[in-house]
């Protein structure tokens, strides 16, 4: 075994995922720094990164969280502006539904969550004559923004002619699509390496002192320090685990969440329909035989039971494709990131009836998905609240970019710019403070947060 040591660099950088090439590419675009390590003992872009849905929206319950997504989807259309859309951004927005055509509580949350500016936002349409414009582009810099409220069946149907007769409301959050999230990643790394940063594979396993830090790491060929002025925690599902070098103890878990995608050989999805929420939550719909096989089974008892809304379906890829995209974020056991892989063999065939509610003919693929069907996961590292932690630690020169959960990819270039001003001491916009360790002392804020009927897990 080799121990090398290096010479300090000023910014050392852990985990390069999403959010920390974003945290490396903000501070070396608006902050001038050059200096700068990333470390990882994977291929960037390859843990929770890779498994992004890749959708944005600006779509929250609370004021706070639409203010830094409307921060990230500005910094994104810079992004897709600049780089002549190497970024594949498409805004068909969100279509969220229910059977509900009093929809009060869903309503007055959109009032909650878009704040001051709902009012010139929401438009509702009735029925008759209407205004609405249906999502027959996917380009980003023509789509509408705010959302509207259809309340028309006759305009539900006519739009979204795949969804089931019972939909009575759809909310269409217009700022809101799906955008490359491994692009944006390379794109920022190139951008760093460019201006001088580097990548170095190892895991940090200890870290000493402060300012400079000294890194302890595990290579493939022994032992390694890093000397760092300052350092960023963006260790993902490891955030936790890293905060814990520094002594530090962060209230955050670890969700392990599931997707699977398929080639749509039927056409049952529009290519058109945007991505499609069930807020509804739901039974799904077993044979007897079915059920009695489940009720005996300690693990699958708890699928006869009411499982939560949310779940959603999209088309995934070209326009002309076939592929599409199902989820359904109704795990909410913690687990250990660093343990087994829970992912668990049922899934698709339960995502795949819950699915069929809202879009009944994908009920065709019931018993015979495609074999080549990709199901996967990942964890949402999450805070009780659902919001992140974006900010400096407690340690001077430590700051920390994590807890992104389902929103990581969304959220990755205004947590990289708050957090790179954070550790370059530049200014920070309004609701930033929020996302901070500040927020624990707010009792005002924390009671606030533990009302709200929705976290905005999805
Ligand atoms: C199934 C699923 C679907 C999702 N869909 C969406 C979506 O549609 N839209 C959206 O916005 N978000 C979505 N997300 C969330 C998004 O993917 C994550 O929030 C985001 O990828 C988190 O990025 P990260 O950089 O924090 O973590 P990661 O991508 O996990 O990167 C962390 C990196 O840190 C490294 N690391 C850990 N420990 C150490 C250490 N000790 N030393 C050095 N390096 C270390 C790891 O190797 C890893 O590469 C989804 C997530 C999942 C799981």
């Amino acid at each position: 075994m080799t121990i090398q040591s290096q010479a300090a660099v000023d910014t050392a950088v852990i985990g390069a995922g999403s959010i920390g090439l974003a945290v490396a590419y903000y501070l070396v675009t608006r902050h001038g720094v050059k200096d700068i390590v990333l470390i990882d003992p994977r291929d960037p872009m390859s843990l929770t990164s890779a498994q992004s849905g890749e959708n944005y929206r600006n779509w929250w319950p609370h004021p706070v969280m639409t203010a830094y997504t409307n921060h990230s989807i500005d910094l994104l259309e810079e992004i897709a502006a600049a780089t002549g859309d190497r970024i594949r951004m498409t805004r068909r927005g969100y279509a969220l539904v229910t059977r509900s055509a009093e929809p009060t509580d869903l309503l007055a949350e959109l009032q909650t969550g878009y704040g001051a500016a709902a009012a010139r936002l929401v438009r509702v349409h009735g029925a008759g004559a209407s205004s609405y414009a249906p999502p027959l582009s996917a380009a980003w810099d023509s789509a509408p923004d705010g959302v509207d409220v259809l309340r028309d069946p006759a305009l539900i149907r006519a739009t979204f002619p795949s969804f089931a007769p019972d939909v009575a409301t759809v909310l269409h959050i217009r700022r809101a699509g799906s955008i490359s999230g491994q692009q944006l990643g390379q794109f920022m790394l190139e951008a760093v390496r460019t201006a001088g940063g580097r990548l170095k594979r190892g895991k940090v396993v200890g870290i000493e002192g402060g300012q400079p830090f000294v890194l302890s790491l595990a290579t493939a060929e022994g032992h390694e320090t890093i000397r760092a002025e300052r350092l960023v925690n963006a260790a993902g599902p490891f955030f936790k685990e890293v905060a814990r070098l520094l002594g530090e103890d962060l209230p955050v878990h670890c969700v392990y969440q599931q997707k699977i995608s398929f080639e749509d050989r039927e056409g049952v999805v529009p290519r058109d329909m945007p991505f499609a929420i069930d807020l509804d939550g739901q039974e799904i719909a077993w044979s007897d035989e079915e059920r009695s096989i489940l009720a005996e089974d300690p693990d699958g008892r708890k699928l006869l039971a009411a499982m939560p809304g949310g779940i959603h379906c999209r088309p995934d890829g070209a326009e002309g494709g076939k592929w599409i995209k199902l989820g359904w974020a109704y795990n909410d056991r913690p687990t250990d990131p660093a343990g087994p892989e829970p992912i668990d063999g049922q899934f698709p065939d339960i995502v795949l009836r819950g699915a069929s509610r809202l879009n009944p003919a994908l009920l065709t693929y019931l018993g015979r998905l495609p074999r080549n069907t990709h199901h996967y996961g990942g964890y949402y590292a999450m805070t009780p609240e659902n919001w992140p932690l974006v900010g400096p630690m407690r340690t001077a020169g430590a700051f920390m970019a994590g807890a992104l959960s389902g929103f990581g990819t969304m959220a990755a270039c205004a947590t990289g710019a708050v957090c790179a001003a954070w550790a370059a001491g530049a200014a920070v916009p309004d609701y930033a403070h929020a996302l901070s360790l500040a927020r624990y002392d707010d009792q005002a804020m924390m009671a606030e947060l533990a009302s709200l009927t929705s976290k905005g897990v999805l």
